[in-house]
C-alpha cells in the first residue's frame, strides 16, 4: 500500500465505525464460568443502573463463590500459600478506569478498582497500599485462603521434587509420580472427612494449575459500555506476581466508541501482545469482534514462531463486545484435555435479557489433538 492510501485508509477508519448499525440493545458478555454473572448484570442494566456497576455486581457473585478455585474467595493462592488478587474496571461513559494488583486478605477486589477508580486521583494500586485503602474505607479484612484451596497448594507442595525426587515436604522415598498413595494418605490425614474425588482433585490442580478468572462486559440500550477483569491469577506464582487482568489494556479495554474485549488464560502472554487494548483497536479499523480476536491470537503465536510445542503448554482467551451488541469469544486452542480423557471446548457465555445467559462455543485458532 502506497503511504497515501494508508493515510487515507486510516482517516476513513471513523466512517467504518459509524457505518455499523447503530441499534444498540442491553447485552452482557462474560468468560464461562459467569452465566450468572451476566444474569445479575443483565437484571442491573435492566432497572436502568450503570454498565460499570452491573458488571462489578454481576463479577461478585463469582468472587464470593467458595467453589470458583480462579477468582476471589476460594482463589487459588501463590506459591507461599497466601491468595493474591488482582482486578480492574473501565467505565465506557466517563472514560475512566481502575485496578488493584496482589491484594490480600480482602474479597471483592473488583469493586475496590471501581473505589480506586472513583475515590483517587490514580488508576492502580497495590499489595499493601490497596489493602490499606481497602481499610480506610472499613472494608472487612478476611482470610482468603479456604480448606480445598489449602489442600491443593498442599498437595502442589508435595509434588515437587529435585532430580533425586526429594521433597522436603515429604519424606524424600516417594516415587515422582503424584499422587502416591502416601501423600494421598498424608491430606487424608489433615482433612479426615475429604473424598476420594476431592483428593484427586487437589493433586490434579497441583499438576495442572486450572487458569480461570472472570472477565465481564456490558452493554445498554443507551449504548454505554464498561467492563471488569477480577482473578487470584495463576496458582502457586511468585508472591508479587502480576497477570494481566489488572492491567488497562491487557486484561480489559473499553472504548465507548468501539467497544470492549478482555481476557482470560495465562496473562504473560497477554500482556506482551496488550490484548484487550488491540482487540478494541482492531475492531475501529474494521474488523468484525471474532477477527479482531484471532489477530491477537496470532500475534501470540508469532512471538513463538509458530512453535506449537511451547504454545501448547498454556491457554488463552478473548472475548469482544461491538459497541452494536456483536460480540465473539476466541481461544487459541480448540479445546483442553480434561480428567477423564475427552476434550473440553472453550465457551463463553451471554446474556441478551431474554432469560438465562447461554454458552456459545469460542471459535479457535489452533486445533489441540488429545
Ligand atoms: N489471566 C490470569 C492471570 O494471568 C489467569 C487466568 O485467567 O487464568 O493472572
Amino acid at each position: 500500500m502506497r503511504r497515501r492510501d494508508w493515510l487515507l485508509s486510516t482517516a476513513a477508519v471513523p466512517v467504518a465505525v459509524q457505518a455499523q448499525p447503530a441499534s444498540p440493545k442491553n447485552i452482557v458478555i462474560s468468560s464461562a464460568n459467569g452465566t450468572k454473572a451476566c444474569e445479575k448484570a443483565m437484571s442491573v442494566l435492566q432497572a436502568g443502573g450503570d454498565t460499570l456497576e452491573a458488571v462489578v455486581q454481576g463479577v461478585t457473585l463469582v468472587e464470593d463463590d467458595p467453589n470458583d478455585t480462579s477468582v476471589g474467595y476460594g482463589g487459588l493462592p501463590n506459591e507461599e500459600g497466601i491468595v493474591e488478587l488482582d482486578a480492574s474496571v473501565m467505565h465506557g461513559p466517563t472514560r475512566r478506569a481502575g485496578s488493584v494488583a496482589s491484594v490480600r486478605n480482602i474479597k471483592n477486589v473488583a469493586r475496590l478498582a471501581k473505589m480506586v477508580m472513583e475515590n483517587t486521583d490514580h488508576v492502580m494500586l497495590v499489595g499493601e497500599g490497596a489493602t490499606r485503602f481497602a481499610r480506610a474505607w472499613g472494608i472487612p479484612e478476611i482470610n482468603m485462603l479456604t480448606e480445598r484451596a489449602r489442600m491443593a497448594w498442599m498437595a502442589w507442595k508435595q509434588s515437587l521434587r529435585d532430580r533425586e525426587g526429594n521433597n522436603n515436604w515429604t519424606d524424600g522415598l516417594d516415587g515422582l509420580d503424584a499422587p502416591t498413595p502416601k501423600q494421598a494418605a498424608t491430606l487424608r490425614q489433615i482433612w479426615p472427612e475429604a473424598s476420594d474425588e476431592m483428593i484427586a482433585w487437589a493433586f490434579d490442580v497441583a499438576r495442572f494449575p486450572t487458569t480461570g478468572t472472570i472477565n465481564c462486559l456490558a452493554l445498554n440500550a443507551k449504548g454505554e459500555m464498561s467492563g471488569t477483569t477480577t482473578t487470584s491469577g495463576l496458582a502457586w506464582k511468585i508472591p508479587g506476581r502480576v497477570g494481566d487482568s489488572p492491567i488497562i489494556g491487557a486484561g480489559v479495554y473499553v472504548d465507548q466508541e468501539v467497544g470492549a474485549a478482555g481476557s482470560t488464560g495465562r496473562g504473560e502472554e497477554n500482556i506482551r501482545v496488550v490484548g484487550a487494548h488491540t482487540i478494541v483497536e482492531n475492531m475501529r479499523h474494521g474488523m468484525d469482534p471474532k477477527a479482531a480476536c484471532h489477530d491477537v491470537l496470532q500475534r501470540i503465536v508469532r512471538n513463538y514462531n509458530g512453535d506449537q510445542k511451547k504454545l501448547n503448554r498454556f491457554d488463552i482467551n478473548f472475548y469482544a463486545l461491538r459497541k452494536d451488541g456483536a460480540h465473539a469469544g476466541a481461544s487459541l486452542w480448540s479445546g483442553r484435555p480434561r480428567r477423564g480423557g475427552y476434550m473440553a471446548s472453550f465457551q463463553y457465555s451471554v446474556n441478551d435479557g431474554s432469560g438465562p445467559s447461554r454458552l456459545e462455543k469460542c471459535s479457535w485458532l489452533l486445533e489441540r489433538k488429545a
